[in-house]
């Protein structure tokens, strides 16, 4: 099993997103190991998107990061990763394809709704960076063995 981190974004917290997103990856069959609300700063920023801090557009990304709190969520299931980035879409809402997150509620590039980590060693870095260790809970929902074939459950 794979955890991922995701972000909720402010594009979404203000355009009140935050249940049907959470919902979406609740139906996938994926789990919500951890979840919290944080307000992000602009320390956390640097680090988490160090890979733009040059781009012209960095000082924009920041504002639109820090405009509200964000909900943070680590979410678990087998190739978690992959399964969870195919959700979220392509990075510029208006050519993530319908169906994705992005793709269904974005329309934008930058305001695009949700975060999600792009590698399992990513993954393993970002959710250091917003969770303590006993803010992600290992359990299973009772539906997990409806959800995997036996085998799998060993990925
Ligand atoms: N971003 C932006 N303009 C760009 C590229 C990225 O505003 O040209 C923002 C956008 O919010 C994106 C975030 O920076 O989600 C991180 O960029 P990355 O390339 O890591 O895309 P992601 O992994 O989020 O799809
Ligand atoms: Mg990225």
């Amino acid at each position: 099993m794979e955890t991922t981190l995701v972000i909720i974004k402010p594009s979404a917290v203000q355009r009140e997103l935050i249940g049907l997103i959470v919902n979406r990856f609740e139906k996938k069959g994926l789990v919500i190991a951890g979840m919290k609300m944080m307000q992000l700063t602009e320390e956390i920023l640097r680090e988490h998107y160090a890979h733009l801090v040059d781009r012209p557009f960095f000082h924009f990304l920041l504002k639109s990061m820090m405009a509200t709190p964000v909900v943070v969520m680590a979410v678990k299931g087998v190739n978690a990763v992959e399964v969870v980035r195919g959700m979220t879409g392509a990075t510029n809402s208006r050519k993530a394809v319908p169906g994705t997150i992005r793709g269904d509620y974005g329309m934008s590039g930058q305001e695009n709704i949700v975060h999600a980590s792009d590698s399992p060693e990513n993954a393993v870095i970002e959710l250091a960076r917003f969770f303590r260790p006993e803010e992600i809970f290992d359990y299973m929902p009772l539906v997990t063995p409806a959800l995997y074939e036996p085998d799998e459950l060993k990925m």
